[in-house]
């Protein structure tokens, strides 16, 4: 797989195609590198984030701050394309290779995203999967264990996130006895979010 298609199927995964999230998944799981571990790590993360976890009072609470400030979003091709579709007269800038969705963003209304079923990879991604964030923490991660992700202080959403997913682990390790492995931790969540239907 080259990047965009990595980056196509964990777009997929990260609305909910269970089987996309467990091919991605699968498919880092054969590098046996801390980076790969990582990133196995961000998309559980990120994907509680987006489809288990009701954050819509915490988000509400905070007034959408990711979508206000901050270094333009990097809007890929594919994701440009799927825009496209449905917004008619779309004109972004592109530098480097991508287009670039400058915050405060236009799409924004109070703190609500109005193209949520077509917004951008970097946006489903935030923050457990973005760059900006966890850079720093992935030079450092050895491969041991849940990265303490970072997220920022006004990110309450990111932290009961965090949250909810230590006691996720916390449960695990007395029903198994050990560390659960990065599958076990996937498998959990996608049931968790099949019985919230
Ligand atoms: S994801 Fe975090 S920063 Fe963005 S609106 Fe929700 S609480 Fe605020
Ligand atoms: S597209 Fe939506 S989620 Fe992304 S920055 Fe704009 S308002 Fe926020």
């Amino acid at each position: 797989m080259n990047a965009d298609e990595v980056n196509i199927l964990t777009k997929r995964a990260l609305r909910a195609d269970i089987e996309s999230l467990r091919k991605i998944v699968n498919f880092l799981s054969q590098y046996n590198v801390p980076i790969a571990k990582f990133a196995i790590y961000s998309i559980i993360y990120q994907f509680a984030m987006n489809n288990v976890i009701d954050l819509g009072k915490e988000c509400e609470t905070c007034g959408g701050k990711c979508c206000k400030a901050g270094y333009p979003v990097p809007v890929y091709d594919y994701d440009f394309k799927e825009m496209k579709k449905n917004i008619k007269n779309l004109r972004l800038e592109k530098k480097n290779g991508f287009y670039l969705l400058p915050r405060p963003c236009q799409f924004q209304k109070g703190w609500i995203c109005t193209i949520n079923s077509f917004k951008p990879y970097a946006c489903l991604s935030y923050p457990f999967a973005t760059e900006d964030e966890q850079e720093d923490l992935l030079k450092s991660y050895d491969g041991n264990g849940v990265p303490d992700f970072r997220v920022p202080e006004f990110c309450i959403a990111g932290k009961k996130v965090k949250e909810f997913m230590n006691k996720i682990m916390e449960d695990l390790r007395k029903e198994k006895g050990r560390e659960p492995t990065p599958t076990e931790l996937l498998e959990k969540i996608i049931s968790l979010y099949e019985r919230k239907g």
